[in-house]
């Protein structure tokens, strides 16, 4: 494989044997067509953002180099989400909800992308603790492109009064 682009992939679960799930769409990610995976951050347990009535969440961010575009990688990474048994709701309803897998690009190398059906970095992950904090562990350094150093965003979440962004609620499970 030619060099490709280093992007950071957001793994979340809260159905059935989350962290199993995770565990395997590691391996699934390295097995994307163009796409290796270099490293992954350890699982961690997190309370559900969004819609809190569900259980709770386990989270993982992958970095992978791939040679798919954009949006040829959003269409694999939502394939990957339907072969893990993940059902959505035909008109969207069901965002934020219980799924077995979700999977979303937060990072695309240093790439801005604006079009319907992908936003890239990912909108909300600057206001995210259980993005910003597996993302972190990976790369303390890292950059969101139009944002700033991620590690500055997650300080901003857990010192303002918003209980979203309480890290503290981030744990590994080991
Ligand atoms: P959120 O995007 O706020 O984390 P979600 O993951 O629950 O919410 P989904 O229902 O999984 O949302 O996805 C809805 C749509 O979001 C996808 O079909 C996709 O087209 C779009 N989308 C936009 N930007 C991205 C991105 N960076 N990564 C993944 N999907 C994205
Ligand atoms: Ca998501
Ligand atoms: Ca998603």
């Amino acid at each position: 494989m030619s060099a490709g682009v280093v992007c950071h992939v957001g793994l979340g679960g809260n159905v059935g044997d989350a962290a199993a799930v995770l565990r395997h769409a590691l391996v699934a990610l390295d097995g994307l067509p163009q796409t290796r995976l270099l490293r992954a951050s350890r699982l961690y347990a997190t309370p559900a953002w969004g819609v809190r009535d569900q259980p709770d969440f386990i989270n993982a961010v992958a970095a992978i180099e791939t040679s798919l575009p954009p949006h040829g990688l959003l269409q694999a990474l939502l394939a990957l989400e339907r072969q893990s048994g993940r059902q959505r709701a035909a008109d969207g309803s069901d965002r934020w909800g219980p799924r077995t897998l979700d999977l979303d690009i937060l990072l695309y190398g240093d790439s801005r992308i604006d079009t319907p059906d992908l936003r890239v970095p990912h909108p909300h992950l600057h206001e995210r603790a259980f993005a910003l904090v597996p993302l972190t562990e990976l790369d303390p350094d890292i950059v969101i492109p139009g944002v700033g150093l991620a590690s500055t965003a997650l300080a901003a979440l857990t010192a303002s009064a918003s209980g979203d962004g309480r890290h503290d609620d981030i744990k590994p499970l080991d």
